[in-house]
């Protein structure tokens, strides 16, 4: 009789999407039994940590700021896109937490956010048709039958990008480069000279006189961690279940299982149908989760997801992650939250306002146009608000970099600009100053 027993490999006797068709099963196990070796890249403490600031989000009393790359890649990697990412991260998080004065939660999709997953398993390019390009843990971007080629050897070395970046993150929230006294110096020269970097510099302004006051006060400064330290943590799409139960551990102290790959994980909105490999895998691992919502879900399939994924009710293990588009936002949301408030089902709710706003401009980039983003947010503000719910997040796809890849913003990005610095491997990224500018409007948001 099968056994419905969950353990870190249980997810393999069932039905899973998205998945790479790696030419040798062998060669992918033996990395797989490899990774299993390989040392945590987080730690449980810190993994209790975070759970315990999300319960707080869950009861509305703090709010989660998501962001990062749609896809990290092997090519663009460098100790200057990880600082300057988690830059305009920290600026955005400032933004919000001085004009609404609630806590924000930072969480990077950083440091493995590697798979992707994707509408099509080919694609016609140059008339050619290839394999799809499914992310860096698992193939190339270059538009070639040998690059697209899965390589398994490719988990590995995601671990230690991973690892290396994280390593660097570490050291730059512990003091230092995140020390709230050096706030201005998050302002990157071309953010600088901007509508948004300028009050941006306002902002960072009053904070720096308000530590002045609080060191006149008597404050030892030096002293308070919480100024000089940032608690940043770790996500991405647990689309690779064997990477993710490689790096799944027994932890004592809780007596559960933790996948120490991150600090956190989501499940897609291509990978959640609730009886498949992914549901199982992420129902067993007790590190807060996410599961992202589009706009077929229904609200009986939305709590039967609560069930499964938070069975227990823990405020904060579970972030539903709508992603419903600006039109459709305000009709598909309301319904889903109620079943959920009637279910009594603490999750944070969070507003994915990119995937639902992603269309080909007529000169033929992927892009999305930062208005109707801002709109999608608002739409999500309003439903909580006219339903009494916290509207507990905001997860979007963002580098620190000057790109051209979304449309929009007070230094505005047109159609004809979009290939200047189209420089993204997946999907098109807010650029420092737009990330800026969305924070200042829902900021605005926040204060209700
Ligand atoms: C993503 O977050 O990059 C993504 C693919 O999102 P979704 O699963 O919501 O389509
Ligand atoms: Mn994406």
């Amino acid at each position: 009789m099968e056994t419905s027993v969950w353990t870190p490999d249980s997810w393999r006797r069932l039905p899973i999407a998205q998945q790479p068709d790696w030419d040798d099963p062998s060669e992918l196990d033996a990395v797989e039994k490899e990774l299993g070796s390989y040392a945590p890249l987080v730690y449980p403490s810190e993994i209790r940590e975070l759970q315990s600031q999300l319960a707080k989000a869950a009861k509305g009393q703090a709010f989660v700021l998501q962001a990062g790359d749609c896809a990290e890649s092997f090519n663009d990697f460098s100790a200057d896109v990880v600082r300057n990412k988690l830059r305009v991260i920290l600026q955005m998080a400032v933004v919000l937490t001085y004009s609404s004065g609630v806590p924000v939660i930072k969480v990077g999709r950083i440091a493995g956010q590697f798979a992707k997953p994707r509408s099509s398993p080919m694609e016609k390019i140059n008339g050619q048709l290839l394999p799809v390009f499914r992310g860096h843990i698992v193939n190339d971007d270059e538009a070639s039958i040998d690059a697209r080629r899965p390589d398994p050897k490719r988990l590995l070395r995601a671990y230690h990008q991973s690892s290396a970046t994280l390593n660097l993150l570490r050291s730059l929230t512990r003091g230092g480069f995140s020390d709230l006294s050096r706030v201005h110096t998050w302002n990157q020269e071309f953010v600088a000279s901007s509508a948004e970097g300028q009050a941006y510099d306002a902002v960072a302004t009053e904070i720096e006189r308000a530590l002045k006051f609080m060191a006149a006060c008597g404050i030892d400064l030096e002293r308070e961690e919480t100024l000089r330290k940032v608690d940043f943590w770790t996500s991405h799409e647990a689309l690779l279940l064997g990477y993710e139960s490689a790096m799944t551990r027994y932890d004592r102290t809780s007596k559960t299982y933790l996948d120490l790959s991150s600090h956190t994980i989501w499940i897609g909105e291509r990978t959640r149908e609730l009886n498949h490999a992914h549901m199982e895998f992420f129902s067993g691992i007790s590190n807060p989760i996410g599961c992202k919502i589009g706009p077929s879900a229904t609200p009986k399939e939305v709590i039967e997801i609560c069930e499964k994924l938070n069975p227990m009710r823990i405020p904060g293990r579970l972030s539903l992650v709508s992603r419903m588009g600006s039109e459709k936002v305000q009709s598909v949301l309301p319904k889903l939250i109620s079943a959920v408030q009637q279910a009594n089902h603490p999750v944070i709710w969070s507003c994915d306002p990119m995937h639902g706003n992603t269309f080909v401009s007529e000169n033929g980039f992927k892009t999305r146009n930062l208005e109707q983003v801002i709109d999608e947010v608002r739409g999500f503000f309003l439903v909580h608000r006219s339903l009494g719910t916290w509207p507990g997040g905001l997860h979007v796809e963002l580098t620190g970099e000057d790109v051209t890849e979304c449309l929009g913003g007070s230094a505005t990005v047109n159609e004809e600009d979009l290939d200047t610095a189209y420089n993204t491997i997946c999907d098109p990224r807010l650029n420092a100053r737009q990330s800026l500018d969305l924070a200042y409007r829902v900021a605005e948001m926040l204060i209700g």
